[in-house]
């Protein structure tokens, strides 16, 4: 994923599971299973690397299928043991158990990711409810919970660890969260809370998608599109002609508040047009009003709160995250928000200059700066300002060279690492690389998988995934993958990046040695399994070292002739970045706000369907966002990320920027790209996986509490003597 905010806000972290698919071209093997169904035991191959060559989508549904039965019967033999409840016998056995559903699963949602087929997408939906129910009922297995609480109130005098009292709070807290102290009425509410939140889940994303289709704009004459490319038109023209509407042009729009088409119409009506319709879906009073559903959903979640035992569904999420408390959430959004919006405001001020200016030009009276003027305007100022032409970079940001003299090369000078290419392990797609990863001292770290190009069969956006953890428990060694989405070249042409994906490149590869670099115990602590709002923030590190002078006279150079990249060209784009951040982050903050103010709603005070949107905008006023010209990224019926997984999350990607732009600000002042350096990261943060609370990690790297500063520095939001910031990358 990039550094920006939204394009984060877009697409899932590491952690994150792949949300929608792309229907691949591709048959499935339909074959029957394999003789031999080599996912009912661990991978022969080096570092349990899967035999991808080897394993049949029809193996996959019958490993689930003995995967979960055989973790049952392990939960079971737990449960039924007669031995009084031990670490070992207990707290082990879970850690240990598990193996056969884990691998199953891991291969299912890592392909359904990189490779979807209809087989897979089928599996992968066929099994969603199935893997509900059987966490479920391992969660409220009450002989279960009554093991783990017994050994979690004895955990101080049991002579644990430091590691091994922690993964006793883990287990103790997972099954609390679940449900797993409430009475039988409790959880049979649970079970039906989870239940109809599930089902209200599906139909708010059905609306969403329904309303983007339905609010399509139609356009009656091309003169109206004056702006757009001809492409454009006749895309819109054979739009229309889908739709039944001949001689018409239709804009279709995007799940976003902002549309990108208008930051090319010239036409200023028409662009009022598609925002205000942009803007209303989802509360149009139609068959897709997601304001009921929104009601509904927040009220179920309050409920479950305070069966929990906390006050709103905020304080529930919260607890488990770095951040823990809706306390601090609160302190660090608003101490950023009025940056952000004086930023905001300065840059519309140069917006509404450029109008009058054009205006008086033209001879015409000037107007106002609306949302809707905002990306056409503060296009023309970006051209004005920075205008030169970026696919000059590209010829020398070769893909292979970036990767292994621009990534790796990196990773070598802080942290010693050293990569061979290998070509014996299968692939399940031709272009992928896989690379064996050594130690300084030869030793072998990990397997890093690299699979770069895009493909109708792949998810959009980047991610990085494990196909093993390590763990010292089980004796394992990481295979981890990176996954990008470059356009694929015609045959013999060269691949050249782009800055933007060569930057994802390094922040991809933060992840993935935060995968590669774990070494714990125990798996459920392995890696990249840290919180939320932690999880990014290794990951956008890394990307410090993508412009880091040495290492970019190292893998920037032109394809052909070998030449170094002009530095000047490189601070162009590197200045350009900082152009409308205020915007960025205002419409980002004020989503992130509006998330927490519906989820720190105790149960009596969420409104019905009909007080939705008042509340939405009561709420952003409170919270001073009351600039009409930056509206939220998002407005409550389409806020699909906290319907879904992010709910009183979407704060995670700035919290983990934070905790960066501290990092990096470390790494300066104390010598840059140094071995010691990148060793004491490594040792004290990216090894530890989640063994250790998140926030002490990071204070033990950076040896303070995180300061908001460094941030608003990196995105140009803070003024020094009347003059913009300089950039800090
Ligand atoms: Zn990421």
């Amino acid at each position: 994923m990039s550094a920006t905010l939204p394009a984060l806000a877009q697409n899932n972290g590491a952690s994150a599971a792949p949300a929608s698919q792309n229907a691949a071209a591709a048959a499935g093997d339909a074959e029957a299973p394999s003789a031999v169904n080599l996912l009912l035991a661990p991978s022969t191959l080096p570092l349990q690397y899967p035999p991808f060559d080897r394993i049949r989508d029809a193996d996959i549904g019958p490993a689930l299928d003995q995967g979960m039965a055989e973790q049952l019967s392990e939960v079971n033999a737990i449960v039924d043991n007669p031995a009084a409840p031990s670490f070992e016998n207990t707290i082990l056995a879970l850690e240990r158990g598990g193996r056969t559903l884990g691998r199953a699963y891991t291969l299912l949602s890592s392909l359904t990711g990189a490779d979807a087929n209809p087989a897979r997408l089928k599996l992968q939906a066929d099994y969603a409810t199935k893997l509900a129910a059987h966490r479920d009922a391992i969660a409220l297995n009450p002989k279960l919970f009554a093991r783990v609480e017994a050994l979690y109130q004895q955990r101080a005098t049991m002579n644990l660890g430091a590691q091994e009292q922690r993964l006793v709070e883990r287990h103790y807290n997972q099954l609390l969260r679940a449900g797993a102290k409430l009475d039988e009425a409790g959880k049979a509410r649970m079970k039906a809370i989870n239940g109809e939140l599930a089902q209200l889940g599906a139909r708010f994303n059905q609306n969403v998608l329904a309303e983007v289709n339905d609010s399509a704009v139609v356009v009656d004459s091309a003169s109206e599109l004056a702006g757009l490319s001809e492409e454009q038109i006749s895309a819109a023209a054979a739009a229309a002609k889908t739709r039944g509407l001949e001689g018409k042009y239709v804009i279709a729009l995007l799940n976003t508040t902002g549309q990108p088409v208008l930051s090319q119409l010239e036409n200023r009506a028409l662009r009022q047009r598609i925002y205000e319709t942009s803007i209303a879906r989802g509360s149009r009073g139609n068959a897709y009003d997601n304001t009921g559903l929104v009601s509904r959903v927040l009220t179920l979640r309050a409920e479950r709160a305070r069966l929990l035992g906390f006050a709103t569904h905020a304080d529930f999420v919260l607890k488990d995250e770095t951040a823990q408390s809706v306390s601090a959430v609160n302190a660090m959004l608003r101490q950023l928000a009025p940056a952000a919006e004086n930023a905001a405001r300065r840059e519309g001020g140069e917006l509404q200059a450029m109008i009058d200016r054009e205006q008086a030009a033209k001879r015409q009276p000037s107007f106002k700066l609306a949302a809707w003027d905002w990306s056409f305007y503060s296009e023309k100022v970006r051209a004005a300002k920075y205008g030169f032409d970026e696919s000059q970079l590209k010829p020398y940001l070769e893909m292979k060279n970036v990767l292994e003299n621009g990534v790796f090369y990196a990773a070598g000078q802080l942290y010693g690492l050293k990569f061979k290419q290998r070509r014996d392990l299968p692939v399940y797609q031709p272009d992928v690389l896989v690379y064996d990863v050594f130690n300084a001292d030869g030793s072998q770290l990990a397997i890093f998988i690299a699979d770069m190009y895009a493909r109708p069969s792949k998810r959009g956006g980047a991610w990085m995934n494990a196909y093993v953890d390590q763990s010292g428990l089980l004796n394992q060694k990481p295979v981890v993958a990176n996954h990008l989405n470059i356009p694929k070249p015609m045959d013999g042409k060269p691949t050249l990046l782009t800055w933007d994906e060569v930057n994802t490149m390094f922040h991809e590869f933060g992840h993935a040695l935060h995968g590669m670099f774990s070494n714990v115990k125990y798996p459920s602590m392995a890696g990249t399994k840290v919180p939320r709002d932690f999880v990014e923030y290794p990951s956008q590190v890394n990307e410090m070292w993508a412009d880091w002078p040495s290492i970019l006279s190292n893998y920037a150079k032109h394809y052909k002739t070998g030449e170094p990249m002009p530095r000047a060209l490189l601070d162009k784009v590197l200045a350009a970045k900082q152009f409308n951040q205020g915007f960025a982050t205002t419409e980002y903050l004020s989503a992130a706000m509006l998330d927490q103010r519906w989820h720190q709603l105790p149960l009596e005070q969420i409104p019905a369907a009909d007080g939705v949107m008042d509340f939405e905008a009561k709420a952003l006023r409170e919270e001073g966002f009351d600039y009409d010209a930056v509206p939220p990224r998002y407005r409550t019926p389409y806020f699909s990320h906290i319907m879904g997984g992010y709910a009183a999350g979407y704060y995670a990607y700035v919290w983990s920027e934070v905790l960066d732009a501290n990092t990096v600000q470390w790494f300066k002042a104390n010598g840059g790209l140094k071995r010691e350096l990148g060793d004491a990261f490594r040792a004290k943060l990216l090894s530890q996986g989640g063994s250790q609370d998140a926030l002490s990690m990071f204070r033990a790297v950076v040896g303070h509490e995180p300061l908001i500063q460094p941030l608003l520095e990196r995105r140009g939001l803070v003024l020094d003597k009347g003059e913009k910031a300089k950039p800090t990358k």
